[in-house]
């Protein structure tokens, strides 16, 4: 069962660890999936950027186009200032977008659309330049122009249109310079000069037209040039971005197509990470479920082991209770009779067996009783119960208890009690005296000379809490070393020869020890074999205040016991009928009743001053009587003693049930006497136990007989008449066996004559009887058997007398 749980445990412990790596594994794996699938998101972005960056590249190269076309028409400084600075930030957006690339032939690439820049830059610089130079050649135009004017071969002055080009300070200076030469004619020789003049100026002029021609062929082949240049650098770019976006597309196909394989592979291992775990789940389920199952069997199997020891444990308790009451009412039958015998007058012969019986009587109901109080010890069902009393006097009284008055050994008894001792403690008086009583017999049995001495004493411990200390003493057999540890346990015996001589049933010192346990004390043990024993008994008490009254019981008065009547309910018989002549024996009427229903019924009709109750019968039982009882206003003051064979009732719940007292089965009808005079509060102690002195005659005695009727005579021809009665009927069924050669029905009808007989004294009969009981009587003649029947005839007519008296 253990086993089991732990193995539970430990495969439950097993499968959480597997989970736990397989759930890890998958963790770290589905980690590492996710790490690969931001790398891939990163890299998107990049490209993301990357296409920004182009774009913006290829929009501000719009713009420098625009910016350049515009300059060049323009020919405005401030153009020229923005499209360097356009060129400039494109620059940096080149930088930046080289430096996204770890591929050269990309930065390649990109180095050479800067080349391309820095060279559109140039040559707008150059075109800027030869701009400026075309304007100095303007003025050369101007200039021929002016001379046009001086010359008839020049055209018609119109100077505001011609040199509304000219800043006016300018203007005014040339038109007054125009104007003047037309004022003043020139010389005729002068006016040659000045014709030779103005056609070598002609000529330098033309030359210079010339100059400026070819001039503006190269401006104009720069500006192609540059425009050149710009579709180069719009073409590079287109194809860089067009290649960019290429990747781009390559990439992000790749990119969903690896993410696409990683959501796979990440779906697939949680598949198969969750298959596994379901797998090991299940396995794990299947054992812990097979393992759980098996130890719902043991526990099946443990309770039905538990049942069993139960109802073992119930049907030894059954035992017990067999024992209590099946064996302790007949031996009470046996040892009431026996106590009755002696007191018949008997032969010396008849003495001696009767000692046999009342010793063998005597030592089963020791047996019994300690068997009772052992099994009463281990089950836990031996109750303590606290009441206070004298340790001196509990000692002394345990002793003239037990030690015999005729004391044959003639030992000298001794009580050393000292004056602190001589007081009221608490503890349980009873438990104690079975202690003490135990002791003190095993004292006076192992001791043949010497004396018993008992010494008492109180130690004190804290406030009123005291320890009792008792020490016996024996100068007996004493016990041997070894043995020592031993005699406390059950059935120990020390020497067999001497148990046989002394009797004992071993299991005394072992009640002993555990009664001193159960009342938190101590047993120890001093021995030396052949000098004696002390025992030492520690006991915890508490002292309680003196009692000032004077403790001395009242003498009990003397009162009239005839007409006084007594109740007695008994299921058994026997027993009834025991009792029944006891009470009677000492003059007291009573009355019988087999259940409780019936006790009820008779103390309504009848006044009766006590009644007497067995506690197990049918119908209604003792206890169920006392509460009728005491619960019914007329009867509730009838003192009400319960007798019983049972041991495991404490004297609590007999009071508390309500009866006055009660008395153990089997009693000694002295005790039995003195228990009821106790109860009515009359003394029984010598009360003189009258009979008719039975008429004695050699055929027969009615003396036993007369031991249970007592002076009774109508009780005696009741016995009588129903003894003629059945022996008429006996003889009858004896003669018809005969005649049938049935010798074992005749054996069986002597046998149950045979009681009867014996009680008669009729001992020749007796003696017959007994032959044809074993079967040796002669009945092959009919003679013998003819002569018994007659002679039985004959004593059933004496008898018949006897009721006629
Ligand atoms: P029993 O009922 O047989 O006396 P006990 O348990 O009382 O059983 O005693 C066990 C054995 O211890 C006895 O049989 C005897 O051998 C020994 N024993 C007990 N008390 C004494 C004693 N006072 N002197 C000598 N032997 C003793």
């Amino acid at each position: 069962m253990k086993n089991t749980k732990r193995s539970i445990t430990f495969k439950v412990i097993i499968g959480y660890l597997l989970v736990a790596a397989l759930a890890a594994m998958a963790v770290w794996f589905i980690y590492t999936q996710v790490v690969k699938f931001s790398s891939l998101t990163q890299s998107n972005t990049l490209n993301n950027q990357q296409l920004v960056l182009v774009s913006e590249i290829a929009t501000e190269l719009y713009e420098t186009e625009n910016t350049g076309r515009r300059f060049i028409q323009s020919g405005d400084e401030t153009d020229l200032n923005r499209y360097s600075n356009q060129i400039k930030s494109i620059q940096n957006s080149l930088d930046s977008l080289k430096g996204t690339y770890a591929d050269e032939t990309m930065k390649i690439e990109l180095d050479s659309i800067s080349l391309l820049l820095s060279r559109k830059g140039d040559n707008l610089e150059e075109i800027l330049q030869l701009r400026s130079q075309d304007r100095n050649t303007n003025y050369y135009k101007e200039v021929i122009q002016e001379l046009q004017k001086v010359d008839e071969s020049f055209n018609e002055p119109d100077y505001e249109n011609r040199f509304s080009d000219l800043e006016p300070h300018q203007r005014r200076v040339l038109i007054q310079l125009l104007e003047f030469s037309q004022d003043e004619e020139p010389a005729e020789e002068s006016s040659k000069s000045t014709q030779a003049l103005v056609a070598s100026v002609k000529n330098v002029l033309s030359e210079l037209e010339k100059e400026n021609q070819r001039f503006r062929e190269v401006i104009n082949k720069k500006e192609n040039e540059l425009l050149e240049n710009d579709m180069v650098l719009n073409q590079q770019l287109r194809k860089l971005l067009s290649v960019i976006e290429q990747e781009e597309r390559e990439t992000s196909l790749q990119r969903v197509e690896n993410s696409q394989n990683l959501l796979e592979e990440v779906s697939r291992i949680i598949i198969i990470v969750g298959v596994l775990c379901i797998l090991i789940i299940l396995f794990f389920l299947f054992l812990i479920v097979r393992d759980v199952s098996r130890s719902q069997q043991y526990r099946i199997k443990l309770e039905e082991a538990q049942v069993f020891t139960e109802s073992l444990m119930k049907r030894r308790e059954q035992f017990m209770a067999t024992i209590t009451h099946d064996l302790r009412s007949p031996l009470n039958t046996v040892m009431g009779y026996t106590d009755l015998i002696e007191k018949s007058g008997l032969n010396n012969k008849q003495e001696h067996y009767l000692g046999y019986i009342k010793k063998s009587s005597e030592y089963i109901l020791h047996l019994v009783n300690d068997l009772l109080d052992l099994s009463k010890l281990e089950a836990g069902k031996m109750l303590i119960e606290y009441l206070p009393f004298n340790p001196k006097n509990l000692v002394e009284e345990t002793l003239t208890n037990i030690i015999p008055i005729n004391d044959k050994k003639n030992l000298k008894v001794v009580v050393d009690a000292s004056e602190e001792a001589d007081c009221k403690v608490i503890s349980d008086p009873f438990r104690i005296k079975q202690i003490l009583s135990n002791l003190i017999s095993n004292a006076y049995k192992f001791t043949e000379s010497g004396g018993i001495t008992a010494t008492v004493a109180l130690e004190k411990e804290i406030g009123d809490a005291y320890t009792l200390l008792i020490r016996l003493k024996d100068t007996g057999i004493g016990i041997s070393k070894e043995r020592q540890e031993e005699i406390f346990e059950e059935f120990s015996q020390e020497h067999g020869e001497i148990e046989k001589k002394y009797g004992g049933t071993g299991l005394g010192l072992a009640i002993t020890k555990r009664i001193t346990k159960l009342l938190h004390g101590s047993i120890s043990l001093k021995s030396e074999p052949g000098k004696g024993s002390e025992f030492l008994l520690k006991i915890p008490v508490k002292k309680v205040a003196e009692d000032i009254r004077p403790s001395q019981e009242p003498e009990l008065p003397k009162i009239e016991l005839n007409g006084r009547n007594i109740l007695i309910a008994d299921d058994e018989a026997s027993q009834l009928a025991l009792t029944k002549e006891l009470i009677r024996s000492v003059g007291m009427n009573c009355d019988t009743a087999k259940d409780g229903e019936e006790a009820i019924a008779k103390l309504v009709s009848k006044n009766y001053q006590l009644v007497i109750t067995d506690i197990q019968m049918p119908n209604m039982d003792g206890f169920q009587l006392v509460k009728a009882i005491r619960t019914n206003p007329n009867l509730s003051e009838i003192p009400v003693i319960a007798v019983s064979g049972r041991t495991n009732v404490s004297d609590t719940t007999y009071i508390q049930a309500g009866f006055t007292d009660h008395m153990l089965k089997p009693y000694k009808p002295r005790d039995f006497l003195l228990k009821i005079g106790e109860v009515l509060k009359v003394n029984l102690e010598n009360h003189p136990n009258t009979h008719r002195k039975p008429s004695a005659n050699d055929m027969y005695s009615l003396d036993e007989i007369l031991l249970f009727t007592g002076d009774d005579p109508k009780a005696l021809d009741t016995i009588l008449k129903a003894l003629i009665d059945s022996t008429k009927i006996n003889i009858k069924e004896i003669s018809y066996a005969h005649k049938q050669n049935d010798s074992e029905r005749i054996a069986q009808i002597a046998h149950r004559m045979l009681p009867m007989f014996k009680q008669l004294r009729a001992d020749d009969i007796v003696r017959k009887l007994e032959l044809l009981e074993i079967k040796k009587f002669n009945l092959d003649s009919k003679e013998p058997l003819a002569s018994l029947l007659l002679e039985i005839e004959v004593l059933l007519e004496a008898l018949n007398k006897e009721i006629k008296a």
